[in-house]
């Protein structure tokens, strides 16, 4: 009994181990418990999300996403055809040392410049121009009289290759009698006048102006030449071969000569000091260009390369009214703006 006591008394220590040992096994249990649900949980949301999205589209077709679709390029445009023969007409033809007068327009029929109640006097009354360009140019100057500019007289028009041969001859011919050689001479005269088959003349869309009766030293002081510079492309005309352009155009700075391109061109031109050859340029590389004008029209210049079958397809906005021209080079101009 003592000992039995005793033993219980000596050996206190058995029954905490054992409290100890059950309370580690419990935890362990709890935490072995614990930790397998954390995982199952976090497994179930796993499977909870990824079934939730292979379960939908199963459920509905049509809420599986769906690739982009592409942008239609020619949402809110038209098509317009252009019949390739065209490429021989039209205000902006570029026509220079590198681009060459069409055919048809050696033989070609424009009105004369020369009419009664015109604001201006002509040189000669066989001077031609083609209607558009006749237009614009009485109106523009009507306008220079209306502002007080007086005794304005056109001096040329359209020339035919025979004339634009014969002026550049008879010029070249003119410093060989003076002892320069031929090769100089002509390289002299091309400064000022275009090689014949080159100049713009010869498509009718050019004109030569001077004063009459007015004695002047520098035509380009004149109050006329200055109106004309500055208020040109108001009608539609640009002044041609500019002093600060002359290494582009290879052409000396003229004064007095008047390029027709069209109303919204001519403004581009004159408002980003462009010459034709810069702006042509500028259309290859850019394909198209927007703009306001003075009047608040929006024009869209678009360029379209001219394509080897016999029509020409271009998108121009929708609902535009527009001009089609060629410009000499390899393609179409086409200028729109909203009806
Ligand atoms: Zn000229």
């Amino acid at each position: 009994m003592s000992n039995s006591k005793r033993r219980k008394r000596r050996n206190p220590i058995g029954p905490i181990i054992a409290v100890l040992l059950f309370i580690a096994a419990m935890a362990g249990i709890i935490l072995l418990i614990s930790g397998l649900a954390r995982g199952n949980s976090y497994k179930d949301n796993r499977a909870g999300a990824s079934s939730a999205l292979s379960a939908t589209p199963k459920d509905d077709l049509s809420v599986e996403p769906e690739p982009e679709p592409e942008p239609d390029p020619h949402e809110g445009m038209e098509s317009i055809i252009i019949d390739n023969d065209e490429f021989v007409n039209g205000d902006l033809m570029l026509v220079n040392f590198d681009y060459g007068v069409p055919e048809k327009y050696e033989d070609a029929d424009y009105p004369s410049i020369y009419g009664k109640g015109t604001p201006y006097v002509v040189r000669a009354t066989d001077m031609y121009l083609q209607p558009q360009a006749l237009d614009a140019l009485r109106e523009m100057l009507s306008a220079a009289k209306e502002d007080g500019v007086k005794g304005m007289m056109i001096v040329d028009g359209y020339r035919l290759n025979s004339k634009q041969k014969s002026m550049f001859d008879r010029r070249v011919k003119n410093l060989v009698d003076e002892g320069m050689s031929k090769e100089d001479a002509t390289a002299k005269v091309a400064e000022t006048v275009a090689y014949p088959g080159h100049s713009e003349h010869q498509i009718g869309l050019a004109v030569d102006v001077d004063l009459h009766e007015i004695e002047y030293e520098d035509f380009a002081e004149t109050k006329f030449a200055k109106w004309l510079a500055e208020n040109c492309y108001k009608y539609g005309y640009v002044l041609r071969y500019a002093a600060d352009k002359t290494d582009i155009t290879k052409i000396a700075y003229e004064s007095w000569h008047f390029r027709y391109v069209g109303m919204g061109h001519a403004e581009y031109m004159q408002k980003n000091n462009l010459c034709l050859e810069e702006y042509i340029d500028k259309l290859h590389n850019e394909g198209v260009i927007e703009f306001d004008s003075e009047e608040d029209r929006h024009y869209t210049v678009t360029y379209i390369e001219k394509s080897d079958g016999g029509e020409t397809e271009c998108w121009i906005p929708e609902n535009s009214e527009y001009t089609v021209s060629s410009d000499n080079v390899s393609g179409f101009v086409v200028l729109s703006w909203e009806k």
